[in-house]
């Protein structure tokens, strides 16, 4: 999903969190679940791709159009997840808990949305493990020619998010690159 539209659901679930709960740990956890996730992005674009190009909009179409290489991603991980909720449950501490409701909000998201731009869709992708095993190499899950240049401004493209060249691919079920194992993120899965 576009970082504006994980802001606006991040948002809108915070809201609703803290009108039901007066919880502020509860809330400030999903803040940091739900949007502050994508911070891994940032970790992977200096330490992984070595970009050095620090201006918001660069870093955004970096990702949006599909460059990146690798995709270490440590946050966007079934397997981090697993391992929050078992903390959660030790500790029950309201802030984790938190964190663990935004990271169940946001990773579908990214699923579905990040998904549609993939054949194959993005399933596997999100576990740890699977990128791992595919040595965080981004065009083991998808094929970055696919995704159109954004030649727009930074807001539309930060709500907007990716897009295909050809919108009528989206059917297509073939994967353009070779998949992992029987499963198959690349504009770079975000
Ligand atoms: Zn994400």
């Amino acid at each position: 999903m576009s970082p504006g539209g994980h802001l606006v659901t991040t948002a809108a679930a915070c809201g609703l969190v803290y009108a039901g709960t007066g919880s502020a740990a509860l809330t400030a956890g999903l803040l940091a679940g739900g949007f502050l996730i994508d911070i891994d992005h940032v970790f992977d674009y200096i330490i992984f791709e070595r970009q050095r190009d620090l201006r918001p909009s660069a870093f955004l179409r970096y990702y949006l159009e599909g460059k990146v290489r690798r995709v270490v991603l440590p946050l966007h991980s079934y397997e981090l997840l697993a391992l929050l909720i078992v903390l959660a449950r030790a500790g029950n501490w309201d802030w984790l808990w938190g964190y663990v409701l935004g990271m169940a909000l946001h990773l579908p998201l990214d699923i579905v949305f990040n998904g549609r731009l993939v054949p194959g869709g993005l399933v596997h992708f999100y576990s740890f493990a699977v990128r791992a095993r595919a040595g965080f190499r981004a065009e083991r899950f998808a094929d970055p020619r696919r995704l159109a240049p954004l030649t727009e401004n930074f807001w539309i493209v930060f709500f907007r998010g990716s897009r295909l060249k050809n919108p009528g691919a989206k059917a297509d079920r073939q994967p353009a690159v070779a998949p992992l194992s029987t499963a198959s993120h690349g504009s770079a899965p975000r």
